[in-house]
């Protein structure tokens, strides 16, 4: 899947992330990467995992509006 910002550029930079893991170290739950787009300045998160797939903020796998 491809991430872009809504203003239409590709070009978006991971700033953060959290990946949940139990105590064995597996993944659990939904993990959470943040990005901010290098063209516009704005930020948005992408949340998936644990039946979740759901962008907030700019980012989006959507079409351009
Ligand atoms: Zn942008």
């Amino acid at each position: 899947m491809t991430l872009r910002c809504e203003c239409g550029a590709h070009d978006i930079e991971i700033v953060d992330a959290i990946y949940p893991e139990d105590d064995e170290g597996r993944a659990v739950g939904s993990a959470v990467e943040r990005y901010e787009c290098q063209a516009c300045g704005r930020t948005g998160t992408y949340v998936f995992g644990d039946g979740i797939d759901r962008t907030t903020g700019c980012v989006t796998t959507g079409r351009p509006a």
